[in-house]
């Protein structure tokens, strides 16, 4: 048998070494012809007498990422057209498909000859399930090698061995926090969980694993040995008591019960640890092919994983214009978001000018980079050295002449128009006619500021998100004589430095603001109908929201939300704001001085540490308060989630976002909404236009006009569309097909 993604080299001690590394791929993944060349492979190690042992390594300088997931939807795809010809089997052939690779893990664990793997860089999914079912496991001592089961965040679960060997391995306690999680293990930590058996010098890492089977390695997972026992005790045992009662409670606190993945590794776990382990593995199969077919796992999936990697490779860059090779950035303005602008650009080898007023300015502006270098070294994240060349990248300047050489600038002054105009005047008039001159403000229109420059085609808006450093996402906005060029220079860089980007037309807020100002203002609404605060909290952290409406307003400044109110009816009128929510806002901010995290008084409280914060006790006092018992608690929950997704599929009627993938990573990155759901729009999607119409129709009769539906959804509706049908982001690659 010929294979095409390993290759076989015994050695004269009879040892196999099957070495993964498939032709034109940066990084190996499971695809259906790996599992039949894998599969092939394990005959013929079986059937070969000299052969003692494998090991089993990657040649790539990662082990794999695990499963391709576009595997997944061939498989649905193979189900969908099962259940048009032979709907009765459709079910058992989903069942049998998920099957195959956890049965060839099986296999290779059950072939009577011992395999080791040998895990030299990152070991993910179905890569680390493949390497439990091996008899032995060393990984090479390394920060490069990283180990887990990171599928819970993609919404579906480890569904080839992990949730039957990890916890046959590891203590159960420790098995289900890996797995819930997705978090990643270091060789030492994997260790100590009893999840691999060695350590190894990189250099060494296969000999080691070799000297495994040379030592006598039994070819007998412990599992299948008599008098196996498990590390963590049986489920029913005190120790098993004290365990699960507390898993489903630690569950439902992190999880609301959102996500079904997570509630399925729980059930896996806990039936699968009471039976052999063929059976368990059977428990498995069937959780896994029932999450696969659940909303969640699909709309994560396609968000997520699909969505994300086509975006960042740039799926909305515009085609046929050169990459720009950043040789220098200007960053004006070095105050919050400036400093984290130039410390993300240095990060990413790119020098970089800041500047400010002066150069005392422009120094603090740095100084925040050294900050954050120093804590990173102090937790080993980085060296010294390249902390150091870092910080060499970065140049703090009060005068212009220093960004002339500059290939993009962007500005992060004060919010205000007439000192953006200076700024944008006095860096025209030093950089070169090519070089793209971004802004970062969060509410002035790009079309606006662009009436300031020379060169308005060169002219963009690049929005960050604060904390720069940890916010993953960046709204791209075009004004209305935005170029391709500075289109793809911007996203040139959005990727240099690792980002997200997505890419907004010019708008009020653009997108993220004006999705995020609904959530808010929803809860103004509460509060004003007496709905106690801590339900509030609550609802929106039930509907999957990470931050609860009034902390993140908090977060956001109290005062910052009255300026916004107060710009709103100056530029469109009174009708634009509701009056209660400027009263109440004002209350806040003018009365009783309450503005937000930043002077530790707002809709919380903010005591000393170690004390927690808490709501304000005063606000239930500034409206009657409704009966607990009588709010219906889901009612609140989906208008949280429904006034954002309306608002978002207004922005898509607009066109201000153009690409449902977009709008759904906008939302989920930008500020969290509930990622279960796959994303704003997903969320419609889900439950069928109609099914949202209706809802937001009863909303609106009860509730008000921020839940009338735009057109585009009535039309929707009417036809039976979805965003994703109706805006396909893949239908040109589909005609040229
Ligand atoms: P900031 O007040 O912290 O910093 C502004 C900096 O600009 C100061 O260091 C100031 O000295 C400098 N500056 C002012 N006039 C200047 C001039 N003429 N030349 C050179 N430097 C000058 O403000 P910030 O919060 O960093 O906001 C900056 C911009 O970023 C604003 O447009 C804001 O809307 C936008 N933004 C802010 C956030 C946020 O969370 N704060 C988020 C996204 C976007």
């Amino acid at each position: 048998m010929t294979t095409t993604n390993f290759t076989v080299d015994t050695d004269s001690d009879g040892i196999a070494l099957v070495t993964w590394d498939m032709p034109g791929k940066s990084m190996n993944v499971f695809t259906q012809a790996v599992l039949e060349e894998l599969d092939g492979i394990v005959d013929r190690v079986v059937a070969d007498a000299d052969i003692k042992g494998v090991v089993f390594t990657s040649g790539k300088a990662s082990f794999s990422g695990g499963a391709d997931l576009t595997m997944i939807k061939s498989m649905f795809d193979l189900m969908e057209e099962e259940k048009r010809t032979n709907p009765d089997n459709a079910q058992k052939l989903l069942f049998d498909m998920v099957g195959r690779m956890s049965g060839l893990f099986r296999k290779i664990e059950t072939c009577g000859k011992p395999w080791v793997s040998a895990i030299n860089g990152v070991c993910m999914g179905g890569a680390f399930e493949l390497s439990l079912a091996c008899h032995g496991r060393v990984a090479a001592d390394s920060p490069a090698v990283k180990m887990g089961l990171p599928e819970v965040k993609v919404g579906i679960f480890p569904g080839a061995g992990g949730t039957q060997r990890v916890p046959r391995l590891a203590n159960a306690q420790d098995a289900l926090q890996m797995m819930t999680t997705g978090s990643t293990l270091t060789p030492q930590r994997a260790k100590a969980m009893g999840l691999i058996h060695e350590i190894a010098e990189p250099k060494k890492l296969v000999s080691a694993a070799k000297a495994m089977i040379k030592g006598g390695l039994k070819a007998v997972a412990p599992w299948d040995e008599k008098g196996f026992k498990l590390p963590g005790g049986l489920i029913w045992s005190a120790q098993g008591a004290q365990l699960w009662p507390a898993a489903s409670a630690i569950y439902r606190r992190e999880t609301q019960n959102n996500y079904p993945a997570a509630a399925a590794i729980l059930k896996s776990v806990f039936e699968g640890l009471q039976v052999p382990i063929d059976t368990g593995l059977r428990i498995e199969q069937r959780y896994f092919s029932h999450i696969l077919q659940t909303s969640e796992a699909r709309s994560m999936i396609r968000s997520l994983f699909v969505s994300m990697q086509e975006i960042n490779k740039g799926a909305r860059r515009p085609e046929g214009i050169k990459p720009t090779k950043f040789r220098k950035v200007g960053v004006v303005g070095a105050g919050f978001m400036g400093a984290s602008i130039a410390y993300v650009t240095a990060k990413a080898g790119i020098p970089v000018v800041l500047i400010d007023r002066d150069l005392d300015a422009a120094g603090k502006g740095k100084a925040h980079s050294e900050d954050l270098v120093k804590k990173d070294i102090q937790k080993g994240k980085t060296t010294r050295e390249d902390g150091d060349k870092l910080l060499s990248l970065i140049t703090p300047s009060a005068d212009y002449a220093d960004i002339a050489e500059a290939d993009l600038v962007i500005e992060a002054v004060f919010e205000d128009r007439d000192v953006k105009k200076a700024v944008t005047e006095a860096v025209e008039a030093e950089i070169r006619q090519t070089a793209v001159f971004a802004s970062n403000t969060s509410t002035l229109p790009i079309t606006g500021l662009a009436k300031n420059s020379k060169r308005p085609k060169n002219f963009i808006g690049i929005h960050f998100f604060s904390p720069v450093d940890k916010m993953m996402l960046t709204e791209i906005i075009l004004g209305r004589k935005t170029s391709d060029k500075a289109l793809a220079t911007a996203m040139d860089f959005v990727a240099a430095i690792k980002k997200t980007p997505i890419v907004v037309n010019d708008t009020r807020g653009f997108f993220v603001n004006r999705c995020v100002l609904r959530y808010m203002n929803e809860s103004y609404n509460m509060l004003v109908e007496g709905v106690p605060p801590a339900m509030i909290e609550n609802a929106a952290k039930m509907a999957g929201m990470p931050v609860g409406p009034l902390a993140l307003n908090d977060e956001v400044a109290i005062d910052l939300s009255l300026k916004i109110i107060r710009a709103s009816i100056a530029d469109l009128g009174e009708g634009a704001v509701d009056p209660r929510h400027l009263e109440l806002i004002e209350r806040m901010v003018e009365k009783e001085g309450r503005l937000g995290r930043k002077n530790g008084k707002g809709f919380y409280d903010y005591p000393a540490k170690p004390a927690k914060k808490h709501l304000w006790p005063e606000l239930k006092t500034l409206y009657p308060q409704q009966d607990a018992d009588k709010v219906d608690v889901k009612e609140l929950q989906n208008r949280f989630l429904a006034c954002i997704a309306l608002e978002a599929a207004r922005t898509m009627e607009e066109g201000i976002v153009t690409d449902p993938r977009e709008a759904d990573l906008g939302t989920i990155l930008g500020f969290g909404f509930a990622p279960y759901t796959g994303g704003a729009l997903s969320y419609i999607d889900s439950m069928g236009a109609d099914v949202f119409l209706a809802m937001c129709k009863g909303l609106a009769r009860k509730y008000g006009r921020q839940f009338r539906a735009p057109k585009l959804l009535i039309d929707m509706a009417a036809k039976g569309e979805t965003f994703y049908g109706r805006f396909n982001p893949h239908a040109e690659t589909k005609t040229a097909a």
